[in-house]
């Protein structure tokens, strides 16, 4: 992953035309560019920030079919979603893994809801169930949940779901991307649809927000895959298309492992505000959401509302037995879901279908929106299937199902290390032949210096915050620790990549700014 070389690509394909342009970076746009390289069509993707920079750095890290959307009869998806799981699971082993959850019942009525509700599960995920789902009596759920409030507890079912390192997965993408053929680049912004004599679109022009070089990129198929910011690419293409998003903000908080004392779950079927709640250990911290606003405005970095905030708080101290402060606070993270408009109903939100929506207009641009994390592969391969069909590429089979990310048999001093796939033991090679690479960026993060070296030489960072939040996961599980590292981190990273003193500098600067939004 050299973007020096990856725009060479580039610069060469000029003159020529790719199969397949991908525009956006995210779970949706990775999984459309890796399926489509790997049915062997050339193709390019385009990220105007980093890779999952956007919603799919930010979200719950489950691998699930929904159990709330079960709940509300939406049996395809879950259905779809759960088999996907199965598969998530069984091809990136090194990002995932099979969590136990226990929702804590306080009724009959609810231990007979809640263990129906999730055998119908189990039973969905069929073969590539993850453990069956039983009940267990209160002092059971007490020994599992050493914190949970004693008072009124009856029980607590407990189910298995999956878990996952969204950034990380997106990385991985990327990478086997490249590593098959593909070119992806991310701070490539496209600003213009080309268009044929037909008005049929024929391609990109996008920039390199570093060298501010633009560049214009012929194509047989322009796939819109940027989540909240689609409307912007179908304004592109029609300046009077009609808006199809409604974003929707969800916001988490992590906080210190003491709040759980436990490595299984806690899901909360039905909060005051009709949500889901779950508390899920995470790299060694607990991981508290989500909220459900509707917003009006779409960016790159949202920001958590106060009100969130303390729904959020208030909630979990109504089950914990220690609540959390805000003081407490390692981290709160935003994210927007992409869901589709409904100009009847606009605040109605929580009652949108997760299914994604693929939608080709007139002039040729395929646009593929909503969906969730859990379902890229299967959102990928009907986005590529339908372009074949309307006859932009030739028919070729897609590969995915089982494609593994992971295949390596060395075994690792550190099992952390599998974070980095098949080239973990690189680094434990690194650290053995210089011990001071070592050493911890910080004592509250898990990350070391050698760490930092591998990712800049393998996973194309370009900026401290792309180190710190994605392919680190700093930022999120200590936001006040990854300031106090980012000097040094910035530092390698400027040794490594060839950058200034002056980028050193300013990337510290922007980095503490950018702090502010996550505490
Ligand atoms: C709070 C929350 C919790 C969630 N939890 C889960 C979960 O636990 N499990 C699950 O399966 N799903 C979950 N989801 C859903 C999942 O995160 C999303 O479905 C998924 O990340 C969306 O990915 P995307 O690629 O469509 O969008 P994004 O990740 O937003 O990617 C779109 C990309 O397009 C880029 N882009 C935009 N315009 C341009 C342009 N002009 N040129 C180039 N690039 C451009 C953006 O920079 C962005 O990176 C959650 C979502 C939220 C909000």
């Amino acid at each position: 992953m050299n973007r020096y070389t990856l725009i060479q690509n580039l610069k060469d394909y000029e003159s020529r035309q790719w199969d397949v342009i991908v525009i956006g970076g995210g779970a949706t746009g990775l999984g459309v560019a890796l399926d489509a390289i790997t049915r062997g069509y050339k193709t390019i993707l385009l990220e105007q920030s980093d890779f999952a920079k956007a919603t799919s750095s930010r979200s719950t890290k489950l691998v699930h079919g929904g159990v709330r959307y079960l709940a509300q009869g939406d049996i395809l998806l879950v259905t779809e979603a759960l088999h996907e799981r199965g598969l998530m699971l069984k091809n990136a082993p090194h990002l995932t893994a099979n969590q136990e959850f226990v929702i804590p019942v306080y009724t009959y009525w609810d231990v007979f809801l809640y263990t129906v509700g999730l055998k119908f599960y189990d039973l969905l995920a069929g073969r590539l169930s993850m453990g069956k789902s039983y009940f267990i009596n209160r002092d059971k759920a007490l020994d599992r949940l050493p914190l949970l409030k004693p008072e009124g507890l009856k029980g607590g079912i407990v189910y298995h779901d999956g878990q996952f390192d969204d950034s990380r997965m997106a990385v991985s993408i990327a990478v086997a991307c490249v590593k098959n053929g593909g070119t992806v680049l991310n701070y490539f912004r496209v600003n213009t649809l080309l268009k044929d004599d037909n008005g049929k679109i024929s391609g990109v022009q996008a920039m390199d927000t570093e060298s501010g070089k633009e560049y214009k990129i012929p194509g047989k198929l322009v796939i819109n895959a940027t989540g909240v910011f689609a409307d912007e690419i179908h304004r592109m293409d029609d300046p009077l298309s009609r808006q199809t998003i409604r974003p929707s903000q969800g916001v988490h908080i992590v906080l210190d492992s003491s709040f759980l004392q436990s490595s299984s779950a806690i899901m909360i079927p039905k909060t005051d505000d009709g949500r889901v709640l779950f508390a899920i250990p995470w790299y060694g911290k607990v991981v508290v959401g989500t909220t459900d606003t509707p917003i009006d405005t779409v960016t790159l970095e949202p920001k958590a509302l106060d009100e969130e905030i303390d729904f959020i708080l208030r909630t979990a101290g109504k089950y914990l037995v220690r609540p959390p402060k805000r003081k407490d606070v390692n981290c709160i993270f935003a994210g927007l879901r992409p869901l589709a408009a409904n100009p009847d109903k606009p605040e109605a939100t929580r009652e949108v279908s997760r299914r994604h929506k693929i939608t080709l207009s007139s002039s040729g641009l395929l646009s593929i929106i909503g969906g969730k994390w859990t379902s890229y592969r299967r959102m990928a391969e009907e986005t590529i299937d339908k372009a074949i069909n309307a006859g932009f590429i030739e028919k070729r089979k897609c590969v995915t199902m089982d494609f593994s990310f992971y295949s390596s048999n060395k075994s690792l001093r550190s099992e952390r290390l599998m974070i980095y796939g098949n080239h973990a033991a690189e680094i434990e090679e690194m650290t053995a032949e210089q011990p001071a690479l070592g050493e911890l960026i910080n004592e509250r993060l898990p990350y070391t210096q050698a760490e930092i070296i591998w990712i800049c030489r393998n996973e194309m960072p370009r900026t401290l915050e792309d180190m710190m939040a994605r392919r680190t996961r700093s930022l999120f599980l200590d936001a006040r620790a990854s300031g106090e590292a980012a000097l040094e981190v910035a530092s390698i990273m400027a040794n490594e990549l060839g950058f200034s003193k002056t980028w050193q500098e300013s990337e510290v600067l922007k980095y503490n700014n950018l702090i502010t939004n996550y505490i």
